[in-house]
């Protein structure tokens, strides 16, 4: 019953029925996947390393977000062609798996995404994918111990990690030890890259460290209207606080407001910032607040947090996503970091993005 279940299931991806009668054998061996890629509370479908690669290069890949995409991009190098499900501004907590996509994850040799429920709405197309091909999350590399709790219902772990670079190398060595597997004639391409970028991800750890300390200590308060930021605060040891969820109608909503606003005017903070996926009513509301107070605060942003700059743009890349995050942050807040960033690569001069 099941595995009839599970060929129905195939079928809404538009299989042929020739196919099918193959599969049937197929999918006892693959069986054991479904009750192995479930982990407690967390759905992650993970494949196993049976799968290997015989094709033509470049291998196929799809990645659900931008961040994932720039890890497989950078190990996989000239053998790997990556696809990117979801673009610039797009939010992945709400994002719907498309006929679009469902037809790339058909044509793709190999699937890699986020995890940790980032993409809670495609998890029955990611589950489906995993009978037919390779599928990774990358934060599965994550131990256990050093994911935080989502402040939610929910009772998920928060899935922001690349917002920490240090948390986000594991999940790169994740992808060059799958990519090794599925493909071992390359394996000395996928780790010399993969080395390579993880060298350029402890740098951005080092700049983002360095940067956020320069803010004086009583004003390294990093206001937002999501609550995305959790690993970059710990990370670099600056107080976090998100507006999200809080509606300024209900008492609880102002309340917290109020609260926010006697923090932001007695510790003399300069700045709150928006993000570009986010409503700005809330922070706004704040900011209003805090002017009401006599005190002068700007809105500052956007912040890329669950998706990365425009395509094709240095802000467009991971490295580039933090980086302009770290340097606005920085510069917004009193502390020293160069204008255009920790490569000097930035396009917006990073602090001068100011909606007022
Ligand atoms: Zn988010």
């Amino acid at each position: 019953m099941l595995h009839f279940l599970q060929i129905n299931a195939l079928n809404e991806f538009g299989l042929g029925r020739w196919r099918m009668v193959g599969l049937w054998l197929w999918l006892l061996a693959v069986g054991v996947f479904l009750t192995t890629g479930c982990r407690d509370n967390v759905q992650q479908f993970e494949s196993s390393p049976a799968f290997g690669f015989s094709g033509a290069y470049p291998i196929k890949a799809v990645a659900t977000v931008g961040m994932v995409g720039d890890i497989v991009r950078a190990v996989g190098g000239e053998h790997i062609a990556v696809e990117q499900m979801l673009g610039a501004g797009v939010d992945p907590h709400l994002y719907r798996a498309n006929r679009d996509d469902v037809r790339s994850i058909l044509k793709a040799d190999i699937v890699f995404y986020s995890g940790l429920m980032l993409e809670g709405k495609m998890i029955g197309t990611l589950e489906k994918v995993s009978l037919t091909r390779p599928i990774f999350a990358v934060t599965d590399a994550i131990p256990r111990e050093l994911l935080l709790g989502h402040d939610d219902v929910s009772g998920h772990p928060d899935p922001h990690v690349w917002m920490d670079p240090s948390l986000w190398q594991k999940c790169v060595q994740h992808v060059e030890r799958q990519l090794c597997q599925y493909d071992p004639k390359n394996e000395k391409t996928y780790r010399e890259n993969s080395q390579a970028y993880q060298k350029q991800l402890t740098g951005l750890f080092d700049y983002a460290r360095e940067s956020i300390a320069s803010i004086p200590e009583s004003r390294r308060v990093f206001v937002t209207s999501h609550d995305a930021f959790q690993y970059f605060g710990r990370a670099f040891q600056i107080d976090v606080m998100g507006i999200q969820g809080l509606s300024t109608e209900s008492e609880a909503g102002l309340r917290r407001v109020n609260e926010l606003v006697d923090l932001l005017v007695a510790r003399k903070v300069q700045a709150v910032f928006f993000e570009s996926s986010v409503p700005q009513r809330s922070i706004e509301a704040l900011v209003a607040g805090v002017a009401s107070r006599g005190h002068q605060l700007e809105l500052k942003g956007p912040m890329f947090s669950d998706a990365m700059g425009a395509a094709g743009t240095y802000e467009g890349t991971y490295i580039g996503m933090i980086d302009h995050n770290v340097t606005l942050v920085t510069r917004s807040l009193g502390g020293t970091a160069p204008l255009l960033g920790w490569q000097g690569l930035l396009n917006n001069a990073a602090n001068v993005t100011d909606v007022n």
